[in-house]
């Protein structure tokens, strides 16, 4: 069979130089205007022979073949909001520098398929919530499949992604396919499934050491079980330029290998912060001018934070709006391009989130940092004390909080913190000229 055309993947791709539709010799192709009163190519395929003489003369793709090729290595599971920022925000600092970029579908559920009870109760979930029926925990798995279903929209509207794979079973040819690949940010060293397999892909040890970047990647914890000690040693050292997102991951670093890693900020605060005001979208569920408090904890339960919540919004007369309220369906559906919106707005943000944190402090927004409560609580605080910490406002953080008396929550003061940001922001450059400029990926 004849490979179609395809002239571009986003709109925003084509410039609409009309090449292509000069170059059809099938008169197959047409100029339409779009609601911006853009001029973009349209292929009548009743018309196309799939000559592709329209792919051979357009500038974007003459441009695209001659770029190096990179494929971003991350957590990917269409349910995390932090993780689908962080993935964006890497897609676009590899796109600012000119590369071609895509972003590995890389399933974790290798294990999971195995597990027929679970399957069945996801086929449950996706009859239930086609009906828009179901109660109890039914209820719930219907309202997961929903999330997930924005999630994924909001993946395929905003990220350019590649092979859809199996970490368990990785193909042969997905190391000559990419000129380089990226791993990070997120908690891509966790090793979620206690697999060694997972760590050989997050390690990158499917390509030659040459292809391995890491930009700002994370363990998620503070150190590694004795028995994967070799493991994260022999992973850790196929790479020759480290970083990592939180101090206790640098000491680890230098503990396993004695090797110096850069300690870098989150992507999602590398990236202009224009970027992420022109992706923010109001939810349906918001009223116009409402004054309103963000909840946004990831923690299990975190009763003791939604309390300290409700008590603070009732003080300051706002609605709470609690994104993992299960009960309100629509806050608990707020996708990515929503919860932007929602931090941006908010007059304060209650949160156990990392990025969380990160979205307040770029928006300079007044919020309060809760500690973590439930599983894997102890790991994350590292991580949230290293960014609080770092930009001078620890005092954000509950304990500090509570010691200080609880004092009126005021918008905090970004004088210091932009400063901070700003020498963030060069250290990120130079680690990425320092990766990118080395003599092997010109
Ligand atoms: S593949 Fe050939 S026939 Fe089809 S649109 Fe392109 S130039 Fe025209
Ligand atoms: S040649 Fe490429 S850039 Fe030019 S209009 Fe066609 S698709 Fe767009």
């Amino acid at each position: 069979m004849k490979k179609s055309p395809v002239l571009f993947e986003k709109k925003e791709l084509c410039c609409g130089c009309t090449a292509c539709q000069a170059a059809c010799p099938q008169n197959a192709i047409h100029m339409v205007k779009d609601e911006e009163g853009f001029n973009y190519p349209t292929i009548d395929r009743v018309c196309c022979v799939s000559c592709l003489k329209c792919e051979k003369v357009c500038p974007i793709k003459i441009q695209e073949q001659k770029r190096c090729k990179i494929a971003i290595i991350t957590l990917y599971d269409d349910n995390n909001i932090g993780n689908k920022l962080q993935n964006f925000a890497v897609q676009e600092i590899l796109l600012n520098r000119g590369y071609e970029v895509r972003t590995i579908v890389g399933e974790l559920e290798g294990q999971d398929n195995k597990n027929y009870i679970l399957q069945i109760k996801r086929y449950i979930a996706r009859i239930i919530a086609i009906l828009g029926c179901g109660k109890g925990k039914y209820k719930r798995y219907a309202l997961d499949e929903k999330r997930c279903n924005r999630f994924k929209r909001f993946s395929e509207k905003y990220l350019l992604l590649g092979e859809k794979i199996n970490v368990f079973n990785l193909p042969n040819t997905l190391s000559q396919t990419y000129d380089c690949f990226v791993v990070g940010s997120d908690q891509v060293w966790h090793n979620w499934t206690a697999s060694e397999q997972e760590l050989y892909y997050f390690f990158l040890q499917f390509t030659d050491k040459k292809k391995r970047i890491c930009i700002a990647p994370s363990f998620g914890f503070d150190a590694v079980p004795s028995e994967e000690r070799d493991i994260y040693i022999k992973g850790l050292e196929g790479f020759e330029y480290l970083s990592c997102r939180e101090e206790s991951g640098v000491a680890l670093i230098r503990d396993l290998t004695g090797k110096s890693a850069e300690l870098l900020i989150d992507p999602t605060m590398y990236i202009p912060v224009k970027t992420w005001h022109d992706m923010e979208k109001k939810p349906s569920y918001l009223q116009t001018n409402e004054k309103y408090m963000l909840v946004y904890l990831l923690g299990n339960g975190a009763q003791k934070a939604r309390n300290e919540s409700k008590i603070i919004a009732q003080k300051n007369k706002l609605r709470i709006i609690d994104i993992f309220e299960f009960e309100q369906e629509n806050f608990y559906l707020t996708n990515p391009e929503e919860f932007l919106y929602l931090v941006e707005n908010a007059e304060i943000i209650c949160t156990d989130s990392f990025h969380g944190c990160a979205f307040s402090i770029l928006f300079h927004k007044n919020f309060l940092c809760f500690n973590r409560e439930g599983t894997n609580a102890e790991n994350m605080e590292n991580r949230l004390s290293t960014l609080l910490g770092k930009f001078c406002l620890k005092n954000r953080m509950f304990d500090e909080w509570i010691k200080a008396g609880k004092p009126e929550l005021t918008a905090a003061v970004y004088y210091e913190a932009e400063k901070i940001l700003k020498e963030e922001k060069v250290k990120f450059g130079r680690y990425l000229d320092e990766v990118f400029n080395n003599e092997d990926r010109r």
